[in-house]
């Protein structure tokens, strides 16, 4: 039997990271992964639906141009190069990430972990009907989508986000099932590619968790893009159609499209018999202290199967976290990780208008210090964003009233991906008033309305009447 400081399970964002800062620095590891390095992130989730978003955006500009009267033609979407494309990007990241575990030398099991024994000399992994000796664990296995219990995915008419993305030909029309932020993005992508789109919410709003404002927005722009929504509505049942199908609603209403995408949210993948031991597990997802580490003192858990906040940049901060904490406990040294502010970790939603969100929102804010200063800026008058031809949205920030000291920030606009990186940093830094007032933003730069809606906390951004 083969014996390894640390076994890892699961290759996921999570699970690859850990391997490589393991290896970096010297802890001898080898990491389990059933089909593909990467995990969802890289083959099923963010990087392919992000092609799928770069497409739509670039065909939705081209007819924004195209009514602004500056750029004439027709465009069409070729959407089996669409597909051939999203499967290049895929090929090529996980590629990359193949190459470093060769080149690094990290050992690779492809192969599912189907038993864990606890052992007097540690754990005992047995995948593909070989062991593998191990003192620490670290559970990286990610989650899978959740189904409405009256209606499993059939990979045909009912579909996951996987499924979805590996459709070859465009439906005609799509109904999403869950206006999260997975829904969300897929209905955006699909309507900007030309499909019919509705999409069916239990709560009252889009994108519940986030700032109300923002979701508002949203909702807007979804019906101006004609995304019909509707909220405060559960689907209650369904029935096959010769070639489509048909959704029962709690409003005794009725739609009728060729597929359903499901995306009710997602539960943590743990399908591991666990020998001699038990593994603390809270509505399926394994319990974690602020180390990542589980009941088990050499057990930690990464990532989605922890249900701290299901991101991949989450899942691949806490890898390195756990990495550093086992290194130091093997080399009896300090941990160099610190504590991880879960609230603090950007959040990204790729649907046009995107939506970049970074600490608490207005709601959470008041809960939690009572007084708050709230700062907007809209991109309408930002001058980027004129020249983009994109002036749809804000920025909204949120600071403590004592002190000044940044909370929250929340983005709907052009490139909020990209700019809530910044929220990010000064949240991360704990910035307030005074340090604020040190930075520069340059012009003319989308960055600016960041600026001003950090001005307008004390009433003072310039361009703001
Ligand atoms: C459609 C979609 C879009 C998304 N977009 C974004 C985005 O834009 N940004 C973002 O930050 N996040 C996004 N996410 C979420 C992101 O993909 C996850 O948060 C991230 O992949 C979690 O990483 P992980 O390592 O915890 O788990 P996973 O990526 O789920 O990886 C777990 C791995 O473990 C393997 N595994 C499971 N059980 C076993 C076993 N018994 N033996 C061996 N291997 C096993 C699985 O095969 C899998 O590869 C998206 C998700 C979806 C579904």
């Amino acid at each position: 039997m083969i014996k390894y400081s640390v076994g890892i399970i699961g290759g996921g964002p999570g699970g690859y990271v850990a391997g490589i800062r393991l290896e970096q620095l010297g802890v001898k590891c080898v990491v389990f992964e059933k089909e593909r390095l990467g995990g969802v992130c890289l083959n099923w989730g963010c990087i392919p639906t992000k092609a799928l978003v770069k497409v739509a955006d670039q065909f939705q500009e081209f007819q924004v141009a195209v009514q602004e009267g500056y750029l004439r033609g027709t465009a069409a979407i070729d959407f089996s190069e669409v597909k051939v494309r999203q499967k290049k990007i895929v090929e090529q990241l996980v590629g990359g990430i193949e190459y470093i575990y060769d080149k690094r030398k990290i050992a690779l099991v492809i192969n599912t972990v189907e038993v864990i024994k606890a052992t007097n000399a540690g754990y005992e992994i047995t995948a593909g009907g070989e062991q593998y000796s191990v003192d620490y664990l670290i559970i990286a296995t990610g989650s899978k989508p959740k189904s409405l219990p009256f209606m499993p995915f059939d990979g045909e008419r009912i579909l996951s986000s996987r499924d979805l993305l590996s459709l070859e030909i465009l439906p005609q029309k799509l109904v999403v099932v869950g206006g999260g932020v997975i829904g969300c993005e897929f209905a955006c992508i699909f309507r900007q590619l030309g499909v019919e789109m509705e999409i069916v919410e239990f709560l009252p709003s889009l994108i519940a968790m986030e700032d109300e404002e923002v979701g508002k927005r949203l909702s807007t722009s979804f019906k101006k893009m004609k995304i019909k929504l509707h909220t405060k509505t559960a689907v209650e049942g369904y029935e096959y159609l010769e070639n489509g199908i048909r959704l029962l609603l709690s409003n005794g209403k009725t739609l009728e499209a060729d597929k359903v995408l499901v995306s009710v949210g997602r539960e943590p993948l743990f399908e591991i018999k666990c020998e001699g031991f038990e593994l603390q597990r809270e509505r399926g997802f394994v319990t974690i202290d602020e180390e990542m580490r589980s009941n088990n003192s050499k057990i930690f858990a990464i990532g989605d199967v922890t249900g701290k906040l299901m991101l991949a940049h989450a899942a691949s901060k806490q890898a390195v976290m756990a990495a550093e904490t086992i290194y130091a406990e093997l080399n009896k040294v300090k941990s160099a990780a610190a504590n991880l502010r879960y609230e603090n970790i950007p959040r990204c939603t790729y649907t046009n208008p995107e939506i970049g969100s970074a600490g608490l929102t207005e709601a959470e804010a008041r809960e939690k210090y009572g007084e708050i200063e709230t700062g907007r800026f809209m991109f309408a008058a930002n001058g980027k964003a004129l020249t983009q031809s994109q002036t749809t949205g804000f920025v909204k920030v949120i600071a403590e009233k004592t002190g000044g000291r940044i909370v929250g920030m929340h983005i709907i606009g052009p490139s909020a991906t990209e700019l809530i990186g910044q929220g990010g940093i000064l949240l991360g830094l704990e910035a307030d008033m005074g340090k604020v007032k040190k930075i520069v933003f340059a012009h003319p730069t989308l960055s600016e309305a960041i600026g001003e809606a950090l001005e307008d906390l004390e009433g003072l951004a310039l361009h703001k009447i």
